[in-house]
């Protein structure tokens, strides 16, 4: 089970999170538990680890001091034992005052690395993991806590995205957890982070508990591995622009990841890779509406669901960007060198799509990427033999977004979408469908994109699924 951070914003909530593990403890399961840093808290991190590089020592003691207030403060509506909730306060001040003392060395060289930045945001999982180890206590069950890096979970060296070396961390994962679970002690294991071959700190990515938790699951060759969130599941379309959204009781993984990156629930974007190839079902839950059963991920998507389009999304934030020039027709490896470009620039292409003419090339980035990706354009391309005579860009638009595994091979799902919006009056900008046919993205004016889902979510009836 990993509960993310709006499940233990609160002591409140945290003590909600420990009536779940108990009685699903109860009820005769082995559970494993993967928390997140409480809301808010990792962001704050990034925000200190960045003054601090600046040199600006006088922040790091102030937040320090507000990071202890906020988490003794949980402390105390947590855990109801004294003795309890002492060892998890001396713990708490033990982790902050180490955390003081990497921000301060931050600060005396100056300088952020990958690897520091890491170190820095470890600490969001490491003070909430004993938070909640010591409300799952309270209830007396057995339990015990670990960093991910002592439950075992090794990674490559790739700071701020590292990936699983799988074999080995199965290995260790089992023989450190899978004992515990055979007596009936319950891990609390932090989400997000783990170490190197080296022992070095790394975390996953931002949002990475999720990848965690279906880390463990696969290591420990779970039945279930189950997402709790703040939402019902996933939904048809944001319930903000269609009230009437439902909640999408089962889809398959290809769905789930399509659906995952916009949808009211953002996962982690490799969250669902492990689970897939050893077949693991994973189910995103509400921990505020127990009683819900969530969204069920398979392999196969729900025989019954002969629906083509299950979810419509839109994509706000994003700009595009057309690089355009005859000297780009039928000149091999001209489409390679603007990506190039982009891509030495760390800047990431959501969305692309040229035509047969190869006159232009459209891509849809993250609009604040964009006075980025213009400069960088125009210095490596712009006087380069011709290639490229013109960067155009609009940053007044979104993404809209529609999926559905049954979309593959049923004819006239494009022609109904596009009469959709048509029949509304909106002009689409530029369109792309991968040859996979599970999603088809259109980019609209922004101020149209809330009509067009709306339309959409109308005309595939998404309100009855
Ligand atoms: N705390 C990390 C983040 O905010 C990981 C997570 O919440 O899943 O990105
Ligand atoms: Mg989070």
């Amino acid at each position: 089970m990993k509960f993310g951070g709006s499940s233990v914003a609160t002591g409140e909530n945290i003590r909600h999170v420990g009536d779940i593990v108990t009685q699903t403890a109860k009820n005769g399961c082995k559970v494993t538990v993967v928390v997140s840093a409480l809301a808010g808290v990792t962001n704050s991190l990034i925000e200190v680890a960045e003054q601090a590089k600046r040199s600006d020592e006088k922040h790091i003691q102030a937040f320090t001091r507000e990071l202890l207030d906020k988490h003794l403060k949980v402390i105390a509506s947590a855990i109801t034992s004294k003795p309890i909730r002492k060892d998890v306060t001396q713990i708490t001040e033990k982790t902050i005052a180490e955390l003081e003392k990497v921000l301060t060395g931050i600060c005396y060289v100056g300088e952020l690395t990958p690897k520091s930045k890491d170190y820095v945001l470890s600490f969001g999982e490491r003070l909430s993991a004993p938070i909640v180890w010591g409300a799952i206590k309270d209830r007396k069950l057995e339990t015990r806590y670990f960093t991910g890096k002592e439950a075992g979970i090794v990674t490559d060296s790739n700071f701020g995205e590292a990936d699983p070396l799988m074999n080995f961390t199965t290995h260790l994962i089992q023989e450190r957890l899978a004992p515990l679970l055979e007596k009936g002690v319950i891990p609390v294991v932090t989400g997000y982070i783990a170490a190197d071959q080296d022992g070095v700190v790394t975390t996953v990515g931002r949002g990475g508990s999720d990848y965690t938790a279906t880390i463990l699951g696969v290591a420990l060759g779970v039945d279930e591995v189950w997402i709790w969130t703040d939402v019902d599941g996933i939904m048809t379309t944001d319930p903000k622009i269609v009230p009437a959204a439902k909640m999408l009781p089962q889809l398959s993984y290809q769905e789930a990841t399509e659906m995952a990156i916009f949808g009211a629930k953002a996962m982690h974007p490799r969250a669902l890779e492990p689970v897939i190839k050893e077949n693991i079902p994973v189910r995103i839950r509400n921990v505020f509406q127990p009683e819900n059963q969530g969204t069920l991920i398979t392999k196969e998507p729900d025989a019954n669901a002969k629906k083509v389009v299950k979810a419509v999304a839109m994509i706000k934030d994003v700009a595009m960007l057309n690089v355009s020039g005859a000297g780009m027709v039928g000149a091999p490896g001209s489409y390679a060198k603007v990506l190039d470009v982009l891509g030495k620039n760390s800047i990431n292409v959501m969305m692309i799509s040229t035509a047969a003419s190869e006159a232009s090339i459209s891509m849809i980035i993250r609009r604040g990427l964009l006075g980025r990706a213009i400069s960088n354009l125009e210095i490596a391309l712009l006087d380069r033999g011709g290639l490229v005579s013109d960067v155009s860009t609009e940053d007044d638009v979104a993404v809209i977004a529609v999926m559905g595994a049954n979309m593959r091979g049923t004819l006239g799902v494009a022609s109904k979408i596009f009469t959709t919006v048509a029949k509304n009056g909106i002009n689409i900008r530029m369109i792309a469908q991968g040859s996979s046919e599970l999603n088809i993205s259109f980019v609209v004016k922004e101020k149209d994109g809330e009509a067009v889902v709306r339309a959409i979510h109308e005309e595939f009836k998404l309100d009855k699924i």
